[in-house]
């Protein structure tokens, strides 16, 4: 393989949301051509809290959809699930063995999720990481395109290979973090981070309708402004941030002026902000159609990804093991 490597992953929780297409898959199809790109549905991770078992086969087979509809073109990657392929959780078995649990303990997440989970505290919360490095690792990755909440288990990873090298010799190498053009987008609360669990979030999935509906009932305006006629602060508006994004320059102009001196209204303004991001996501859209009404094509994917990334896996585990001396070929 000629192009550098990536290497990147998403639970799959459900059907995906602007934040993760600008956050991640706009990002990760932006950089197909110069690196070739591994990417995981992490089912192994969503399995860490409470879920659904009679809906995980669809929110997988969602998540694929949604990776394929964003631009993941699969002749330059392979997308796979990540139960798929045993060796993540056997490496990830092997870096439990050097990772000291009080750097697990102390994982920003980990207590996040704890804190959250408080009757289901399981050790997979805690051993997270060392399935993420194996993740990871297995792949040797030139870069690692995550978010900042994943940033902290990267530098854990970066740990690990530096404890694994000295142990039992060089061999992996210490993976980057990528962060790309990353266009961070508030719920529509304005408040949080845009995510399912909150129910802030604007789907992939939505029609161009319920998008609509959906911004005019729930995103977050300057809340000083109560009328069409008060000037409302564009820097303090939710709304106005989602502009910044999807809308021209000349519209976020407008928009500005217009709100300043109260000469456009929220409705408006909200109507204008629907139709940018659907004239935006109309093409995703239009593929998530496609592409749900054709999932042998996507089982083929995800089984042509598995082979692809299996053999890359397989090697590495086995030369880990070798550096161990787990292997003895008359044994086996
Ligand atoms: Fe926000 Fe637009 Fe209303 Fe101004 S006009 S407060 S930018 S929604």
């Amino acid at each position: 393989m000629s192009k550098k490597i990536m290497l990147s992953g998403i639970q799959p929780t459900g059907s995906l949301h602007i934040g993760n297409y600008l956050g991640a898959l706009k990002n990760w199809v932006n950089i197909l051509d110069e690196y070739y790109g591994f990417f995981c549905i992490v089912d192994y991770h969503a399995i860490t809290i409470e879920y659904d078992a009679s809906q995980m086969k669809k929110k997988i087979m969602d998540a694929a959809v949604e990776y394929l509809a964003s631009g993941l073109d699969p002749e330059k990657c392979s997308i796979f699930v990540q139960s798929d392929i045993k060796a993540h959780t056997e490496l990830a078995w092997i870096f439990n063995s050097i990772i000291p649990v009080a750097e697990l303990e102390r994982m920003t997440q980990y207590k996040d999720k704890s804190k959250k989970n408080a009757e289901n505290i399981n050790a997979a919360l805690l051993t997270y990481p060392s399935l993420m490095a194996a993740d990871i690792l297995l792949y040797h990755p030139d870069i690692v395109p995550v978010g900042e909440d994943q940033q902290q288990h990267v530098e854990l990873t970066r740990m690990i290979v530096r404890k694994f090298n000295n142990r039992y010799g060089e061999y992996f190498k210490e993976p980057n973090t990528y962060h790309g053009r990353v266009l961070r987008i508030l719920g529509l609360d304005g408040k949080n981070k845009m995510s399912k669990s909150l129910n802030n979030h604007i789907a992939l999935s939505l029609t161009a309708k319920e998008t609509e509906k959906l911004i005019m009932q729930k995103a977050m305006t300057d809340t000083n402004r109560k009328l069409k006629t008060d000037f409302g602060n564009p820097n303090i508006c939710n709304v106005y941030s989602y502009h910044k994004i999807f809308s021209d320059e000349d519209e976020q102009k407008e928009i500005y002026e217009g709100c300043k001196n109260a000469s456009i209204g929220c409705v408006q303004c909200k109507k204008m902000l629907a139709e940018n991001i659907n004239n935006e996501l109309a093409p995703v859209r239009e593929n998530i159609i496609k592409y749900s009404k054709d999932k042998d094509y996507v089982y083929d994917v995800l089984k042509e990804g598995a082979k692809n990334a299996s053999e890359t896996a397989e090697k590495t585990l086995y030369e880990v093991r070798d550096l161990m001396g787990l292997i003895d070929n008359k044994r086996i």
